[in-house]
């Protein structure tokens, strides 16, 4: 197995059009074609985890954090990010980030699912999904030919619906001209056959693909097909989720919840602890840029991290209350989320594991 395969699974659970404009995601050091038998996930990649890497044999290193964030002008072991690429290639590690295109596919709602909150929904919507129709006519003998690679390049995705098709059975006409080779008819007669027009849609990260494989999976020399961009809009994808409680409870009850929910010991509270709780937003990582967005959602508190003072005044002031559990404690279930999800698209044919970190602070 080569990195590449790697990152084609990943980059369908989290697409890399899905990351802010601002951000860096993606293979950030290595070669897609260099081998894999180990893969180590973790949130960060500190220079304690990269020795992690060495040590243990990594072939792939894949985080939540991009190491490289801004511009650089020399790869030297001079200073810390160098230091650290120069570890990486040395050691042949490749190295892979998903950072916000993950919050968007993943974080939010795999949050909000430990929390068991229901009716969940986009708190901050970032992405507005858009899909293209493509439309081919196809020999009657060769639709399922077509269909399955429609389907194997993740056409006709709709919610949790795959493979939605849609065939009409007509006549198809043509004259194969003088130098032809045609699949059905003859040269320089016309021709009249029975064809089917099949119809999907399709993602624009997808569509250069669906398109190659269904030339590939077709008969003719010459395919007769359709590409057009769709008005509809699509589902609304973003950072956070927000929903209500399975039942109302004080806000020392959540507090509690949260703590067993993300597997955190320590948060820090803004509100009055035996205020009532009903909706509940949820965005892992920084949360001072949705606390405008939890007040518009009429959330009664926002679980999130990395809240400062005058953030938590802010919007206790405006009547929403605040569990901070950290940037580290909500954002830790990416590594074993990643991990079980890469261990199911190799099929367990690699070995993969979680870093030792623990975050840069301490509770004392
Ligand atoms: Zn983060």
């Amino acid at each position: 197995m080569q990195i590449k395969d790697i990152i084609a699974g990943l980059e369908r659970l989290a697409p890399k059009n899905y990351a802010e404009s601002w951000d860096n995601v993606g293979l950030l050091v290595g070669d897609g074609e260099w081998p894999v038998t180990k893969v180590m996930v973790a949130l960060d990649a500190t220079e304690e985890v990269i020795d992690q890497c060495v040590a243990g044999k990594v072939d792939l290193l894949i985080t939540h954090h991009p190491m490289i964030f801004s511009k650089i002008n020399r790869v030297t072991t001079g200073d810390l990010t160098g230091r650290k690429i120069v570890k990486l290639l040395g050691n042949k590690i490749g190295y892979y980030a998903m950072h916000t295109n993950f919050d968007v596919s993943v974080m939010g709602r795999e949050a909000a699912a430990r929390l068991n909150l229901a009716n969940p929904r986009v708190l901050m919507p970032t992405v507005q999904e858009h899909f293209y129709k493509v439309v081919v006519y196809v020999p009657v003998d060769s639709v399922e030919k077509v269909r399955g690679a429609f389907q194997k390049e993740d056409a006709g995705h709709i919610g949790n619906y795959s493979g939605c098709m849609f065939g009409t059975e007509g006549v198809g006409s043509f004259q194969p001209e003088e130098g032809t080779n045609p699949y059905i008819g003859e040269v320089n007669e016309m021709t009249f056959t029975k064809e089917v027009r099949l119809e999907t849609i399709v993602r624009p990260e997808r569509l250069k693909a669906t398109i190659d494989a269904m030339l590939r999976a077709h008969p003719y020399e010459e395919v007769a097909y359709d590409v057009y961009r769709l008005e509809n809009e699509g589902n609304v994808e973003g950072i956070g989720y927000y929903g209500y409680l399975e039942r109302d409870m004080a806000l020392v009850e959540l507090v509690k919840a949260t703590k067993e929910a993300l597997g955190i010991e320590h948060v820090w509270v803004c509100g009055s602890l035996g205020k009532k709780v009903a909706s509940v937003a949820i965005s892992p990582g920084s949360g001072k840029s949705v606390i405008k967005h939890a007040l518009a959602a009429n959330c009664d508190v926002l679980i999130t991290g990395d809240i400062d003072h005058h953030a938590a005044l802010d919007a206790k002031e405006a009547g929403l209350m605040i569990i901070d559990a950290g940037h580290y404690g909500t954002e830790h279930l990416f590594v074993p989320y990643v991990r079980e999800y890469v261990e199911a698209i190799t099929k367990k044919q690699l070995e993969v594991v979680e870093a030792k970190e623990e975050g840069p602070f301490q509770v004392l």
